[in-house]
């Protein structure tokens, strides 16, 4: 009989333990249908030049293109940021990617972001970088692609049409080129020339902050177009 009784309490508490496992299961189950998983975009934003690659220069002011394609990119990522999306950036100071033991400097670079692009799983990269002409009279935005990456087409053309509706002297076509940012990866990605710093006018836009916002929100529609967001 005893042993009777200790059976009916075991299986007393197995079932006790069995409905609150189910509860707390149920529980769980109706807490994750609730907060569904939200799908998070990542875009990889590279500041283009860094360390002993300055870049082009401003023609008036002596500003280097590294110095101007940081504060872009930290202007476009708190942008993209604010719409939710997930920013992953290859270098967030002046210094280049390099190692400081690699003979071939520009390219220890570029393999350097290449990687972090690799390795974010992006859904697109966004290279900024800024334009210099011998011809001073050049000017206006203009994004490019890698001819080999359909993703990337469409996307410098959704960047380059919100340019174009937004910004005074924005090229209307984006066009191929051939840049190693671009073609190193299969993730969709554009090379977005913000303007030229060897023109006088354009050098001065580009220098303020009104312009540099106006500019970045212009790109990032165009981001959030090509997202389908
Ligand atoms: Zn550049």
């Amino acid at each position: 009989m005893k042993f009777l009784t200790i059976k009916k309490h075991t299986l007393c508490v197995l079932l006790v333990s069995v409905i609150l496992i189910c509860s707390v299961v149920g529980v769980c189950y109706a807490v994750r249908a609730v907060s569904s998983p939200k799908i998070v975009r990542t875009i990889v934003i590279d500041a283009g030049h860094g360390g002993a690659d300055g870049g082009c220069i401003g023609r008036s002011s002596g500003i280097t293109e590294n110095e101007l394609n940081l504060e872009y990119a930290e202007t476009l990522k708190s942008i993209c940021e604010g719409l939710g999306l997930k920013v992953v950036m290859t270098r967030t100071d002046l210094n280049g990617l390099y190692s400081p033991l690699a003979s071939n400097k520009k390219r220890s670079d570029m393999e350097a972001r290449q990687k972090i692009i690799e390795d974010s799983a992006a859904d697109l990269v966004l290279s900024v970088h800024m334009n210099a002409f011998p011809l001073s009279s050049s000017r206006g935005a203009h994004v490019f692609f890698d001819k080999k990456n359909q993703g990337g087409e469409v996307l410098a053309q959704s960047l380059q049409n919100a340019l174009y509706e937004n910004i005074a002297y924005a090229k209307s076509q984006a066009n191929a080129g051939d840049f190693y940012i671009l073609n190193c990866t299969q993730v969709p990605g554009a090379l977005v020339e913000f303007g030229f710093l060897s023109n006088h006018e354009e050098e001065k836009l580009l220098l303020s902050n009104e312009y540099r916002q106006e500019i970045c929100y212009a790109v990032a529609c165009g981001v959030l177009d090509y997202l389908h967001m």
